[in-house]
């Protein structure tokens, strides 16, 4: 008996679900390979994490590290890779498959698309002061060239997400700039601003929104996916809404899953992680990604794991009127330290960002209770609060109301509810090994994010302490997928018609994050591999 044909409201040959880096990498290649794309992005921006990111791209072996000098190789990279995820990768092939296709993703997309990235001098693999081989200086992590979106995308500009978390980092330079310690002259930032020239993630996310609309791809924001449309196990569209009317829609090759983690569903969050988490992304990826997979019967991995960071709550930084969790600051810096509820200190507070939370979730039998729980405090002294931004907060400028402070640590430690002998004890202790530069304890002295940096004694009244939470860029567990980026199901086989990439796929690193750009591109290399399968399918009729 002949099939009854399904009533759609528009059939596509690739949808794609969702609009940051993963998407538009994915609807750029499906289109390139001959297929009419739909991409259906729930804000009312399109963007995501990736618009409002630094726009780092980690890519070994790529076509930009000869010009600066630096030699990397496929072995390099895949023992570093292989040192940080120590197996904990849903599955090994896609680590070599990441290697041999990120440099690839990034040269098409450079030829295909406005989208230029240059190197960020200076900026060396994440894990180099430790004992990991295979590391490198600088010239695997790129950033995009500052992309004109006023003249180039004139109609879009309210469309497209841009920077609002990270204040201590500049809207309108590029990381380079700012690392350098001589940003542009307000002259030309002023420029950036009224031309509406926009760095890093924007940028990225501009030019190949450029590429997407140069090949007429379709592009619906306040179009949510809901659920997906399933035939004999394979799926062949989706029901989303646009404004608030239902619609339907087939899919004759595929769809891809690329609309984020779960980051901002608590209850997900705890059933996976097992601790809250503070997000510094949009408020958008509540896990529908991983709902949807779900409801295709996929096998999931990488569940407990999340891109991590710490994360401050500055209450005059607000979106829709409310604080909303920022980057930590100074964490690491040289008069700080971070204590526990109980005053002790229990992570060199220098360690790259991803990991910096995981040590929330560590259990205590004899408490029976986490023994970090949420939140932490850094401490810090006047020497510091003069030195850099910290939140709103501006050197010269006096502490405001929200930042407790003190005469002294005692003091301090009763303002912020710790008990004052385990503060005063664990400062001291601090100060004396930092006296001398070194940091027994925790080894900051050798370790931290890309270069260690020596401490130096938190003694300068008056004190202040900040409150720092477990925080995460998003979430990178969800159905585990492979070479092609398609959805694979428990027992083995794939879900036929069904790809996820980006935070809305099991991270193929596992729990490592390798070094600053690493989720982009995991994101946009998968993304990018699976627009490519999708649109090389035969038409299914719907
Ligand atoms: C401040 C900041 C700086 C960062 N800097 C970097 C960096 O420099 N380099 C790096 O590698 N990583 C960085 N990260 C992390 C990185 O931005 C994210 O991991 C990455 O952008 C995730 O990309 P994605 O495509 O998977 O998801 P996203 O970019 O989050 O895109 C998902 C999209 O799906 C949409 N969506 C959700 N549900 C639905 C639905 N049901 N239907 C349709 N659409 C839906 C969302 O609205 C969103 O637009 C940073 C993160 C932050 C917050």
């Amino acid at each position: 008996m002949a099939k009854a044909r399904e009533a759609w409201d528009r059939i596509a040959d690739v949808i794609v679900v969702g609009s940051g880096g993963a998407a538009l990498s994915a609807a750029l290649l499906a289109a390139d390979g001959g297929a009419d794309v739909l991409v259906l992005e729930k804000a009312d921006q399109i963007g995501g994490t990736t618009a409002v990111s630094g726009g780092v791209v980690w890519v070994p072996c790529n076509a930009h590290m000869a010009g600066i000098g630096v030699a990397d190789s496929r072995e390099d990279a895949l023992a570093y890779i292989r040192a940080l995820s120590k197996g904990s990768e849903p599955d090994a092939s896609l680590l070599e498959v990441f290697v041999d296709s990120a440099p690839e993703m990034i040269a098409h997309l450079e030829k295909a698309t406005p989208l230029r990235m240059v190197p960020t001098r200076g900026f060396s693999d994440y894990y180099s002061p430790y004992d990991v081989p295979g590391a490198k200086p600088e010239g695997r992590s790129l950033e995009p060239v500052p992309f004109p979106v006023g003249a180039e995308l004139p109609g879009w500009r309210d469309r497209l997400a841009g920077r609002i978390t990270m204040p201590t980092l500049g809207a309108y330079t590029t990381l380079e700039e700012d690392l350098s310690g001589h940003p542009p002259d307000p002259a030309e930032i002023a420029r950036r601003q009224s031309l509406d020239i926009r760095p890093r993630g924007a940028a990225l996310i501009g030019a190949l929104m450029k590429g997407l609309l140069e090949r007429g791809v379709d592009t619906w924001t306040g179009a949510p996916a809901r659920e997906l449309v399933i035939r004999d196990g394979a799926v062949i569209g989706v029901r989303c809404e646009r404004g608030s009317e239902p619609l339907r829609i087939g899919a004759r090759r595929g769809v891809v899953l690329a609309c984020g983690g779960f980051e901002w569903d608590r209850d997900l969050v705890r059933a996976h992680i097992g601790y809250d988490l503070y997000p510094v992304s949009p408020p958008n990826n509540v896990g529908d990604g991983l709902r949807l997979a779900m409801q295709a019967g996929a096998q999931l991995a990488n569940m407990g794991s999340y891109w991590g960071t710490g994360a401050m709550i500055d209450p005059t930084l607000l979106r829709d009127g409310v604080p909303y969790p920022q980057f930590d600051a100074a964490r690491g810096a040289p008069g700080t330290l971070i204590v526990n509820r109980y005053g002790h200190r229990f992570v060199n507070e220098a360690v790259p960002y991803n990991d910096f939370p995981r040590t929330f979730g560590t259990f205590d039998p004899l408490r029976v209770a986490f023994a970090n729980p949420s939140p932490a405090w850094q401490i810090f002294d006047h020497r510091l609060k003069e030195s850099m931004p910290i939140l709103s907060m501006q050197p010269g400028a006096p502490a405001p109301a929200w930042v407790p402070q003190a005469p002294g640590i005692r003091e301090l430690a009763t303002r912020i509810g710790i008990d004052p002998d385990a503060l005063e004890d664990s400062v001291r202790r601090f100060n004396e090994h930092a006296a001398r530069g070194e940091d027994p304890d925790f080894r900051r002295h050798e370790i931290g994010l890309q270069r260690a940096v020596a401490p130096r004694p938190v003694d300068a009244p008056p004190f202040y302490a900040l409150p720092i939470y477990p925080g995460t860029l998003g979430t990178n567990g969800g159905p585990r997928i492979d070479a092609d980026a398609r959805v694979t199901r428990p027992g083995g086989g794939v879900v036929p018609g069904l790809y996820a990439a980006g935070n809305s796929a099991a991270n193929a690193f596992g729990w490592a994050y390798p070094s600053g750009g690493g989720t982009l591109a995991n994101a946009m290399t998968f993304g990018y591999r699976a627009g490519r399968h999708a649109a090389a399918q035969p038409d299914r009729e719907l």
